[in-house]
């Protein structure tokens, strides 16, 4: 049975150990910081890229999360390359999303050069609304999050909002950068993370674009279905 212990207020899942930091790191960076629960979920271990051991990938995924400030990080051990959406991969993610019931959960945005991304969105997608329903495995009290957030990795077209994550920058920075497999020298050449050549360099014009859109020095975007409630406009635009 879960426990209250067990609850986080945000789940950020991703195909592969870095996904996450490269998308959503500022804003989880910042909510650990204001004092939520943050875990994050990878549903691979990355073992088809070209740089870097699972068991290395694993150590550096778990050094990333440490300096991001969530609560705890976990595998599916699906496989890399491969993510299938189907029923028993569904309910993985479901059954994680109903043991620590989080208010928000994140995932990939739906379209991306890489068919794994737009596969976890889709798990991701469709275990949100089945955690929800009481008759499916009803071992397992059933719960459904208020909300999926996307998150965005090599495309991004049209997004719901802006996260002012400036002061939590240098922390994106630093997980980014634990993940030294991907992104570090080590006298080789940078290996083209999300197909392009330079990936810190395109992750760091697109935050601070992101950012400039709303008046801040780096910024993340993210994308709902529905649209965003807000209970007084003029506390956004006021002044
Ligand atoms: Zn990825």
């Amino acid at each position: 049975m879960e426990t209250i212990r067990d609850k986080v207020d945000i789940i950020a899942f991703g195909a592969h150990p870095d996904d996450v930091e490269i998308g959503a790191g500022g804003l989880l960076a910042k909510e650990a910081a204001l004092g939520y629960r943050i875990g994050i979920v990878d549903l691979t271990r990355g073992e088809m890229g070209t740089r870097g051991t699972p068991e290395v990938r694993m150590e550096e995924a778990l050094q990333a999360a440490e300096i991001l400030g969530a609560e705890w990080r976990i595998n599916l051990d699906m496989p890399d390359g491969n993510i299938t959406v189907n029923h028993e991969n569904i309910m993985k993610v479901a059954r994680v999303v109903r043991k620590y019931r989080p208010s928000v959960i994140l995932a990939p945005y739906w379209d991306d050069r890489h068919p794994d991304h737009v596969n976890t969105s889709r798990l991701v997608t469709e275990a949100h609304f089945k955690a929800g329903l009481k008759k499916l495995e009803p071992e397992l009290t059933a719960f459904r999050p208020n909300i999926v957030l996307y998150y965005f990795l090599n495309r991004m077209e049209g997004f719901s909002f802006v996260v002012d994550v400036s002061k939590y920058y240098a922390r994106k920075q630093e997980a980014v950068n634990a993940h030294y497999s991907q992104f570090g020298d080590a006298g080789l050449k940078p290996l083209a993370v999300l197909g392009v050549k330079a990936p810190l360099q395109f992750i760091e014009s697109r935050d601070r674009f992101q950012g400039a859109q709303i008046g801040a020095a780096y910024g993340e975007a993210f994308l709902v279905r529905s649209p965003v409630p807000v209970e007084d406009p003029l506390k956004v635009w006021g002044g």
